[in-house]
């Protein structure tokens, strides 16, 4: 116990990890409401069962070989000597260049591997009118993708790489506090700097709609600054909406598509929904669970590489922990946003008291979404950051019974 080199990462790591469990095991809404059981039967017809099953059937294969190959390809090469065989390869000096051409070119190997199964992804989705991007702009939607999350990961290698060469052992500290600064940036700089990159946003004209919504969050304690319309109409027919910033720079963002052909009725609600994260500080307790599991991870990452971060050669294994550790740590951030959402959904039901255009809402936003009304269990567990749409209904129905009202079923059969 004399070494502190030795021991402190691992008293770190432990208590990390116990401040992690802790900080999501309270800020995390467990129990809100008594749930009935869902039932997709009762509120959509076999007709829109039926396609939304024929969707999902179509796509799925192609979306779940991409998400493999995506999560192969940074494995095999990280955890085989082919990672320290692809850096020698590439005569590129100083270190810190080669490792951004590395990290960049592994992502670009999974970008072209995945190519084709995302085309056909892309064509099932064009097919059910779900996606309306022209080709030229999903490519390019593509490549931002690509250089935007191998310039992010690019540059935290390094770091990483550039602490462990001047501090031998003692790295991880300055890694994971600036890791968690990182983070920290990130989650207020996102809406800023990255959400202008694929969308534009105009000012929501003044009339009845926007001060409807300029009420609506005066009432319920988080007044905006402004109402912005996104014209994500260019890309999908998904209806979306979100609040962002904080304070002075709260703004509520509407998707256009969300302002053509949904009843005011359902709008309110997406925007009440909306609201509740903002009230409840959704994102601010995402950042601070963000924030510690970063400096978790990269304080494991100590424990498992040692001195040897500083050696460059060791990229593509860094890059195959990084992979390994994001998957094995979604299934949690699944869970957790589920019931965050869960709780939007309560906020919205108790600020505008509207259970039967609630219920209407969900039903309309599976059928446009074409989501998942009963996913497979491992699939729900790795990729469901919402409450399915039966379970939403599930809630409506709840809210209406604890209220005095009830909500009869949708679909007559
Ligand atoms: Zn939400």
């Amino acid at each position: 116990m004399s070494d502190p080199a030795r021991w402190s990462p691992r008293v770190a790591a432990g208590v990390l990890a116990v401040a992690l469990v802790f900080t999501i095991a309270v800020t995390t809404p467990w129990h809100l409401i008594d749930l009935p059981k869902p039932d997709a039967a009762l509120d959509f017809t076999s007709a829109e069962i039926a396609r939304q099953n024929a969707f999902r059937h179509e796509i799925l294969p192609w979306s779940t070989t991409s998400w493999v190959i995506s999560l192969v390809v940074p494995l095999l090469v990280g955890f085989t000597p082919l990672g320290g065989r692809l850096y020698d390869g590439l005569r590129i000096r100083p270190w810190f260049l080669r490792v951004a051409v590395l990290v960049a070119g592994v992502g670009l190997i999974a970008s072209l591997l995945t190519l084709p199964t995302d085309v056909l992804a892309e064509r099932v989705s064009r097919r059910y009118g779900l996606s309306v991007s022209p080709w030229g702009l999903w490519l390019r939607d593509r490549a931002v993708n690509w250089l935007l999350s191998a310039l992010g990961l690019a540059a935290i290698v390094i770091v990483l790489m550039a602490l462990a060469k001047r501090w031998d052992r003692g790295w991880w500290l300055p890694g994971a506090i600036g890791a968690a600064l990182l983070v920290l940036g990130v989650s207020f700089a996102y809406p800023v700097l990255v959400e202008p990159r694929f969308n534009h946003f105009t000012s929501m004209p003044a009339g009845a709609l926007r001060n409807d919504f300029l009420k609506l969050a005066a009432q319920d304690g988080v007044p905006v600054q402004d109402v912005l319309v996104a014209d994500a109409s260019r890309r999908t027919t998904a209806l979306n909406a979100y609040v962002s910033g904080f304070g002075s720079t709260r703004r509520l963002v509407v998707y256009d598509t969300l302002l053509k052909n949904t009843p005011p009725a359902q709008v309110r609600l997406v925007v009440a929904h909306e609201l509740g994260h903002a009230a409840e500080n959704d994102v601010l307790h995402g950042t601070l669970i963000g924030v510690l599991g970063t400096a978790f991870g990269v304080t494991v990452l100590r424990l498992l590489l040692g001195a040897r971060m500083g050696d460059p050669r060791r990229t593509a294994a860094v890059l195959a922990l990084i992979a390994a550790g994001t998957t094995l740590g979604s299934p949690v951030q699944n869970l957790v946003s589920r019931k965050i959402e869960a709780r939007a959904d309560y906020h919205s039901l108790k600020l505008t008291n509207d259970p039967k255009d609630f219920v209407a809402m969900q039903h309309d936003l599976a059928v446009t979404n074409l989501s998942g009304l009963d996913p497979a269990r491992w699939r729900y567990w790795m990729f469901a950051d919402h409450p399915t749409a039966p379970e939403r209904i599930a809630m409506g129905r709840a809210w209406a019974r604890d209220n005095g009202g009830a909500v009869p079923p949708l679909a007559k059969r």
